[in-house]
């Protein structure tokens, strides 16, 4: 199983980061380790100062597939989630300088928070989703699937040209603006319209 993840997909993100708008998705992949679920805590880690959240839709694949056509695309998944793209944003900051890949910033042990799944057919139209992260109660992002610059399908049919995608894998697809810094003690609650999907505790 491996979790695959869209980098800089809504513009308001993109530009918080200073980061240029991608011409086509840009991914990066987290490791099976990455994965926190059933509300275990995350524990801060000491190799790190500043580890962000992203919080973000996940997809859940549901067949085997390569080179997926975008019309067909929405045939490889019925479960959608939440999880949250934990980025120490200090080791990214020192990759990007240097060039380097970004799997220490990305794929530390529990830096992939996923909440519990829904059906999408429970949704009237998941290209018009709202979802957002509370922290301690106070709401920190707010964002809506119709402004994902690819969207699910574009994302699926994009990535399986390079990847085979397989059962059970999950797709991060990118956040919204609003990131910041995760303190020790913070309770995080996401959510898909009302629905809460996800919680989490910082150790
Ligand atoms: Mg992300």
């Amino acid at each position: 199983m491996k979790i695959i993840c869209i980098g800089r997909n809504y513009v308001e993100h993109a530009k918080e980061l200073n980061n240029p708008l991608p011409e086509v998705p840009i991914f990066f992949l987290k490791p099976e380790t990455a994965l926190l679920q059933k509300k275990q805590p995350f524990f801060y880690p000491e190799f790190s100062e500043d580890i962000h959240y992203e919080t973000e839709i996940v997809l859940k694949i549901k067949k085997v597939g390569k080179h997926i056509q975008e019309k067909f695309a929405h045939t490889y998944y019925d479960e959608i989630g939440l999880g949250i793209d934990l980025t120490a944003r200090d080791l990214q900051s020192n990759c990007k300088k240097k060039g380097l890949p970004w799997e220490i910033a990305k794929g530390f042990d529990g830096s992939a928070p996923l909440g519990k799944f829904i059906n999408k057919s429970e949704f009237e139209n998941i290209n018009d989703l709202r979802f957002s992260l509370k922290v301690n109660g106070e709401i920190r992002q707010d964002g809506n699937t119709k402004d994902m610059i690819f969207s699910f399908d574009k994302i699926i049919a994009y990535v399986s040209q390079f990847l085979t995608l397989k059962i059970g894998d999950l797709i991060f697809t990118g956040t919204p603006e609003g990131v910041g810094p995760i303190k020790i003690g913070d309770h995080f609650e996401a959510f898909i319209e009302d629905k809460r999907m996800l919680e989490i505790d910082i150790k």
